[in-house]
């Protein structure tokens, strides 16, 4: 299977920033190291088009981010500074996850995107470190090739998907569902097909309990998009939850799992990660990213 990277494209971020721009590179260094992705397995994304992010996102919003003219608050609710090098590597990293979906659909049943899951950006507000919402882009990429299965997203982030739940409300065929920390940002929210709010510190086996009946609501999908944020893990920073690196390792194997009982095609994205030490957020991404390619490499 194959990794789709953007790392490669830096942003300037002031010192002490929240962001965690380093762990994309580290992942990908490890991820070869570790020999859980042959270097050519590991892809660099194009930029995604303006007329692609043009089907989902509005034409203002767009014209803004392009050029540099998005409000102090448009600003503000991004938590970004606002770069050419900004822009270029979130068109980037909406593109990884569109290849990675066209991967899960066409080479064996998965693919992986090491970034995206930015899944507060809305119609026409880029918010919470997310410019574009990549699932949806996605999603209308896959439409517009001809595929039109049933889409489950699972969003395993800590922090509710708001955008997404917003972009899809009116679309019956894609499934949405959040489970996240009931009192973790954003505070006004959209409704997903699915809310799980999770009570401060909720450990391991309360989530998976959850996680696993709300699995059982979802039903079924043709291709699921997998948000496996490492920010539900106890140690994070911006999330309120308590689960064990174990425990996320289960959440993994529960949601691929249930995804090849449904028999459906997987594209998985990292989302959120917040770890003091953006060490621990790499590991999580690891043993998730390993996770998947030994399910792709059983299924070969
Ligand atoms: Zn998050």
């Amino acid at each position: 299977m194959r990794f789709w990277a953007h790392d490669r494209h830096d942003f300037p971020l002031p010192d002490g920033h929240k962001f965690p721009l380093a762990k994309y590179r580290r992942l990908r260094e490890r991820l070869v190291a570790e020999g859980v992705a042959g270097p050519e397995d590991v892809v660099a994304s194009a930029p995604a088009s303006w007329e692609l992010l043009g089907t989902v996102h509005a034409a203002s919003y767009l014209d803004r981010v392009r050029t540099g003219a998005m409000t102090d608050r448009e600003i503000r609710v991004l938590g970004l500074p606002w770069s050419a090098a900004l822009v270029e590597r979130g068109r980037r990293s909406t593109m990884g996850t569109v290849d990675a979906a066209r991967d899960a659909l066409g080479r064996g049943g998965y693919g992986m995107n090491l970034g995206g899951g930015t899944h507060h950006a809305g119609r026409a507000a880029g918010r919470g470190y997310c410019l574009f919402n990549d699932l949806a882009v996605a999603v209308s990429a896959l439409r517009a090739e001809g595929f039109f299965g049933r889409v489950a997203i699972v969003d395993c982030d800590v922090h509710q998907g708001d955008g997404t739940a917003e972009l899809f409300t009116d679309d019956p065929s894609v499934f949405t569902l959040s489970i996240h920390g009931g009192a973790n940002y954003p505070f006004k929210r959209a409704t997903s097909d699915l809310d799980v709010d999770l009570r401060d510190g909720t450990g391991d086996d309360d989530y998976l309990f959850a996680l696993s009946d709300a699995l059982d609501v979802v039903g079924g999908a043709d291709l699921v998009f997998y948000l496996a944020a490492a920010d539900p893990w106890e140690g994070d920073r911006l999330g309120r939850l308590a689960l064990t690196k174990g425990g996320l390792a289960a959440r993994d194997a529960l949601v691929l799992d249930r995804a090849a009982a449904w028999g459906a095609a997987v594209c998985v994205v990292l989302a959120g990660g917040y770890a003091p030490d953006v060490r621990d957020t790499v590991e999580i991404n690891l043993a998730t990213a390993r996770a998947v390619a030994e399910r792709a490499e059983r299924k070969v």
